[in-house]
C-alpha cells in the first residue's frame, strides 16, 4: 500500500532530511514534494538534492507543478502570464488573467522545461494536480478562455466564434483542450521513464474536465485520483457522501482502464473537534479498495498559517493512526 504526505515550504536540505526521517518513522512510504515556478527558477539543484535525500530516507517521491501557470492547484505564486502576456488566459469579457492557457504553445514549452527538470531528479511520479481552466470561487460569471489561441482553435474546430455565455459546445472545447494538454504532458514524462498521476478536482468545481473517463483512458496516465475535500462547517454525513461517491468513481475508472487509483485526504483547515473526519475519509477510501492514499499536508499543515488546522498536532496523529488502520485492513484482506 502507498501511504503519502505532501511537503512544501522548506528548501534547506538539512531540515528537509529531519522531516523526511520523521515522515518515514510515522509509517509513510511516499512523499510529495511541491515543485513550483520558483523552484524551477531558483532551486533546481536544491530540489534534486531534496528528492535524493528523500529516497535515501526510504520514501518514494512524487512531485507536482505546484500552482504552475495557475493551471494546477496550490498556494504558490505564478508569474508566467504576467511576464508573457501572450500565454495568458483571457476571460470571455476580454480581461487577461493571472493564469496561463493550456492551449498556448508558449505555456506548453514552459511545461516541457519543467518536466525535464523534474524528471532529471530521482522521482517516481509526476503528480498533475487539479488541472483546470481558471476560475474564482464566488465568481460564477467568470469564464475562460477567450485568448487568441483558444479563439482560433474554437473557430477551426466548430466554425463558430466563442459564445459570450458558455454553452455545452464550449464546455466540450474546454474538455478537449485539457485532454490535449494532458496527453502532451504525460507522453513527455513517460519518455523520461517516470509515472504520471492525475488528480481531478471534484465535479462541483468548474474545472473544465467533466469527463473523467477520457482522462483515465489517456495511454500514459498511470494513476487517477481525486481530492473531494470538505469545507468548514460541512457535516460528517456530507464528508461520508463525498468520499464514498468519489472513491467509488475513481476505483471503478481505474479498474476499467487498468490504472492505479489514488485518493487524497484533507489535513488542512481542519476545525477543532472534526479531526475524525480525516480518519473517516481514509477508511472510506480504503474500503473502496484504494491502496494509494495521500494526505495534504505534513503536520496538519501547521507551518502555513493560511492552511493551518486549528489543532494541527491532533490532525497529524489522527491521520497517522488512520493510515496504520488502513494498512492493517489491507494486509488482512
Ligand atoms: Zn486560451
Amino acid at each position: 500500500m502507498k501511504i503519502g504526505i505532501s511537503y512544501f515550504g522548506v528548501r534547506n536540505p538539512e531540515w528537509v532530511r529531519k522531516d523526511m526521517k520523521a515522515i518515514k518513522e510515522a509509517g509513510f512510504n511516499c512523499v510529495l514534494h511541491t515543485f513550483a515556478e520558483e523552484d524551477l527558477q531558483y532551486y533546481p539543484q536544491t530540489m534534486k538534492e531534496i528528492i535524493a535525500l528523500s529516497n535515501e530516507e526510504g520514501l518514494k517521491v512524487y512531485v507536482n507543478p505546484w500552482g504552475v501557470g495557475r493551471v494546477f492547484g496550490g498556494e504558490a505564486y505564478s508569474e508566467l502570464a504576467a511576464r508573457n502576456s501572450e500565454m495568458a488566459q483571457v476571460s470571455l469579457e476580454g480581461k487577461p488573467l493571472v493564469a496561463a492557457c493550456p492551449n498556448s504553445t508558449f505555456f506548453r514549452s514552459y511545461i516541457s522545461e519543467w518536466i525535464e527538470a523534474a524528471c532529471k531528479c530521482d522521482i517516481e511520479t509526476v503528480f498533475w494536480d487539479e488541472p483546470h481552466f481558471y476560475f474564482e470561487k464566488g465568481k460564477p460569471e467568470l469564464h475562460t478562455c477567450g485568448c487568441k489561441v483558444c479563439s482560433e482553435q474554437y473557430r477551426e474546430q466548430t466554425g463558430k466564434e466563442i459564445p459570450k455565455v458558455p454553452d455545452d459546445e464550449f464546455k466540450a472545447f474546454k474538455q478537449r483542450s485539457l485532454i490535449s494538454f494532458l496527453a502532451f504532458a504525460t507522453e513527455q514524462v513517460h519518455k523520461f521513464g517516470k509515472r504520471n498521476s492525475i488528480c481531478l478536482l471534484p465535479p462541483w468545481f468548474p474545472a473544465g474536465l467533466e469527463n473523467w473517463d477520457e482522462v483515465a483512458s489517456l495511454p500514459f496516465v498511470d494513476e487517477i485520483g481525486s481530492d473531494p475535500y470538505w469545507e468548514k462547517g460541512d457535516s460528517l454525513e456530507k464528508v461520508q457522501k463525498m468520499y464514498g461517491e468519489t472513491s467509488e468513481k475513481i476505483a471503478n475508472l481505474a479498474k476499467k482502464h487498468g490504472k492505479e487509483a489514488q485518493m487524497w485526504i484533507k489535513n488542512y483547515h481542519i476545525e477543532a473537534g472534526t479531526e475524525h473526519f480525516a480518519k473517516e475519509a481514509t477508511e472510506i477510501a480504503s474500503r473502496a479498495g484504494i491502496k494509494n492514499i495521500f494526505a495534504w499536508s505534513y503536520l496538519g499543515s501547521k507551518y502555513m498559517d493560511y492552511l493551518r488546522s486549528e489543532n494541527p498536532e491532533l490532525v497529524w496523529k489522527t491521520q497517522i493512526k488512520a493510515f496504520s488502520l488502513a494498512k492493517a485492513r489491507n494486509f488482512s484482506v
